[in-house]
């Protein structure tokens, strides 16, 4: 592996190795979702400037007035989503730099991913390419009506703040799937739907903070 993927300093496995400490102290217990969060070098998904930081507790800029999540909400949202087994077939809506995209390409078998706004869709391909990910398809669209011509899926992830469940999503969840993603305005909170093939059982849980979903593409 080169010693920019591998790390050296303020991005080495030693500074990893806190940050699942950390997470761990944070209440995630998934074990493989902490260990792929351990894998994945997270810093070459932000400028050089901000690589000491990128495993720090924070979301960091990402160019374009988006943010990458920070590690805790990424493994959270990993965590809830795979729901302790393996993933089959995910759509995430929010590329953003690709970092939730390479965490999810791990835990499942195949990953749609859809990003509104395109130089940033083609930084996360070079991160994907370079991290040798091949399981990710990933789309230049809107992704507030999902993909409907790929469902239905095992697991949808939004990572941009919409106000309320978009109906369109719940339709393509396959039986036995899950949804989660931010939901407020002022104030956000992390929103799980379970599908059990009749029913959807909506559970709202703790505050976050993402960007807003927004419409169109650019
Ligand atoms: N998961 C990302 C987080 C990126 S921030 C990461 O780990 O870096 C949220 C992303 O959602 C932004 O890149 C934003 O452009 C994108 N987004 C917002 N509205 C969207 C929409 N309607 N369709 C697709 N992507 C959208």
């Amino acid at each position: 592996m080169n010693s920019k993927i591998s790390g050296i300093g303020m991005t080495s496995q030693r500074t990893r190795v806190r940050m699942l400490e950390r997470l761990r102290s944070q209440g995630i217990k998934d074990e493989v979702v902490l260990e792929v969060m351990g894998a994945i070098p997270r810093h070459i998904f932000v400028d050089e400037a901000l690589a000491s930081r990128a495993y720090d507790d924070a979301s960091l800029p990402i160019g374009f007035g988006q943010t990458i999540s920070n590690p805790y909400t990424v493994a959270r949202m990993s965590e809830l989503l795979r729901a302790g087994s393996k993933l089959g077939k995910v759509l995430e809506i929010g590329t953003g730099c690709g970092f939730q995209t390479s965490v999810l390409a791990r835990l499942a078998q195949e990953v749609f991913s859809v990003e509104r706004i395109a130089p940033l869709l083609a930084k996360a391909r070079e991160h994907l390419r370079e991290l040798r990910v091949l399981n990710v398809r990933a789309r230049h669209a809107d992704g507030t009506m999902g993909l409907p011509e790929q469902a239905p899926f095992d697991g949808i992830i939004m990572t941009a703040a919409a106000t309320r469940v978009p109906p369109e999503l719940l339709e393509q969840l396959a039986p036995g799937g899950r949804l989660v993603m931010p939901v407020g305005t002022a104030e956000q909170r992390l929103c799980l739907v379970e599908f059990d093939g009749k029913e959807y059982r909506q559970t709202m849980l703790e505050a976050v903070r993402f960007v807003p979903l927004l419409p169109g593409v650019t």
